[in-house]
């Protein structure tokens, strides 16, 4: 049942609130209609039916307001990023049907998703997001396998689910603008239902997500080959890891004592590559990766599980990495002027915080 739900929800994203709004329409025509015959009934039921409705009514308003979102990250086009474009053209047998964005970001990470306008009727949109450490820290193979991973969740129709379930969490949540939930009884009994239903939705939502990762892998393994997909699984732990300890936990405690603002990100990885890349420490990482602590909230599963997907028990012996993605992937002028870019970015929040921090 639950299962049932969030498909639905998954493919309706925030309109999944319109059968419940008209349920209750239909509910209270029934009510009218009964208002003749059973007279007492029907207005010793008044209250229940009209908070019903008045919920019903907040529902749909807050459907109809949500803001749509707007990206803030780097749109690469192929002039910018030709080698991305190559990659995925290459690997996504669907690439002329549908239109395609490709985004570059600041995270160590990819995903990929999917907009599709009026229930499909116009076609899809497919947006694929890049992380700019990735390409810097990562070699070619590994980043080719990870976007065989993200076609893989776009072929087996992952791609919409996380963006309609956070649509419908928005446009249900709307409801408290119209029913306060400290002031209104009907605000009060909306949030105790919407809440226990959000947090099932969200378990149900952690353990598909778990299962959707681990057939994107062997999506992957299917493209490039079970040898570079387990690569580019181990190189995301270990690279994870080291940019972790040799950049980012640096970086935030020199935050926190700072005058003026530290030097920024991405000159620090272009600098420390050579000491992230180091085979000794990576193999480290990877070995602790394997047996870690699992984040039992993750949407992702545990290390060891992915590997074991993909056949294999321990950490398979991999090529080292000499040599980083971003100059095969983007142009020369790009591969630059976006990171300086984000540095700036960041440069400008930072000062801004260490003043206020003051
Ligand atoms: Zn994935």
């Amino acid at each position: 049942m639950n299962r049932l739900v969030l498909n639905i929800i998954l493919r309706l994203g925030r309109y999944a609130v319109l059968p419940v709004v008209a349920l209750a329409f239909v509910i209270l025509a029934i009510w009218l209609l009964a208002m003749d015959r059973y007279t007492i009934a029907v207005l010793a039921t008044a209250p229940i039916v009209f908070s019903m409705v008045l919920g019903a009514l907040a529902l749909a308003i807050g459907l109809l307001l949500l803001p749509s979102r707007k990206h803030r990250d780097f749109e690469a086009d192929e002039e910018t990023a030709p080698g991305l474009w190559a990659i995925w053209k290459e690997l996504d047998p669907s690439f002329v049907r549908s239109r395609r964005t490709l985004l570059i970001d600041t995270r160590f990470n990819a995903s990929i998703g999917e907009v599709s306008r009026y229930a499909g009727l116009f076609g899809q949109h497919v947006t694929m997001t890049v992380g700019l450490p990735m390409l810097i820290v990562l070699d070619e193979p590994a980043v080719r396998a990870i976007i065989a991973h993200e076609v893989a969740h776009a072929e087996l129709r992952h791609t919409s689910g996380a963006v309609n379930l956070a649509d419908f969490i928005a446009a249900s949540e709307n409801v408290f603008l119209y029913a306060n939930p400290e002031r209104t009884i009907t605000g009060r009994i909306l949030r105790v239902l919407l809440h226990s239903m959000l947090e099932r939705l969200e378990r149900e939502y952690r353990a598909l997500s778990r299962e959707n990762e681990l057939h994107a892998d062997l999506g992957s393994a299917a493209r490039v080959g079970r040898t570079e997909a387990a690569r580019a699984l181990v190189l995301m732990e270990a690279c994870g890891t080291r940019l972790t300890d040799l950049v980012y936990s640096p970086l935030e405690k020199e935050v926190l004592g700072a005058i003026n603002a530290p030097r920024p990100p991405f000159e620090r990885i272009f600098k420390q590559l050579a000491d992230i890349w180091a085979p000794e420490p990576i193999a480290a990482a990877a070995k602790a990766g394997l047996t870690g602590e699992h984040e039992p909230d993750s949407t992702h599963p545990p290390f060891a599980k992915r590997l074991a997907n993909l056949g294999y028990d321990e950490i398979p012996e991999i090529d080292e990495i000499s040599t980083s993605a971003i100059d095969q992937l983007l142009s020369r002028d790009a591969a630059r002027d976006i990171a300086t870019l984000f540095d700036a970015e960041w440069t400008k929040t930072a000062q801004a915080w260490v003043t206020i921090g003051r």
